[in-house]
């Protein structure tokens, strides 16, 4: 029987990883925090006017355990560094990260020793959502932006979110 006399039978053809990697980039939980103003537009995205619901992703989760997506909201100090890194290491697996403004992506405007020169500097950084803040349309950009990463992500587990 050739595979088109099965079609009209509703068979679908797939793989694993792309039914995986469908799964996971439609079921992405942010963590609940913010770190500055950036946070201010991050909560603009949950809110009605931009609707991040519309990716499933409107309840921000208040434990790491129960959140895959970490969204650096904000400049990061010195100080609350070792803080990211603990929040990030308490995230379930897989796990992604969105720099989200230019400080959480470089230190900004804020080029002294109290600030982290990027927060890629302690968590791995999946998107960079430039802007000074970004608008919560730019946010909503790299969560498109990283659906499609995920789309083409590999099932072998990635050594870079458990190195030190
Ligand atoms: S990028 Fe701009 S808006 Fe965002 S935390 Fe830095 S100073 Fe604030």
């Amino acid at each position: 029987m050739g595979l088109e006399e099965h079609i009209p039978k509703g068979l679908l053809l797939t793989t694993v990883e792309k039914a995986v990697n469908w799964a996971r980039k439609s079921s992405v939980w942010p963590l609940g925090f913010g770190l500055a103003c950036c946070a201010i537009e991050m909560m603009c995205t949950a809110a009605s006017r931009f609707d991040i619901s519309r990716f499933g992703m409107e309840i921000f989760r208040a434990s790491p355990r129960q959140a895959d997506l970490m969204i650096v909201a904000g400049r990061v100090s010195n100080k609350m560094a070792p803080v990211v890194r603990l929040l990030y290491e308490q995230m379930a697996e897989p796990k992604w990260v969105i720099a989200m403004g230019a400080c959480a992506s470089t230190g900004g405007v804020f080029n002294n020793y109290a600030i982290v020169q990027g927060v890629d500097k302690i968590v791995p950084v999946d998107i960079y959502v430039p802007g000074c803040p970004p608008r919560p349309e730019q946010l909503l950009e790299g969560i498109i932006k990283l659906h499609q990463k995920i789309e083409k992500g590999s099932l072998i587990p990635d050594s870079r979110h458990t190195a030190k």
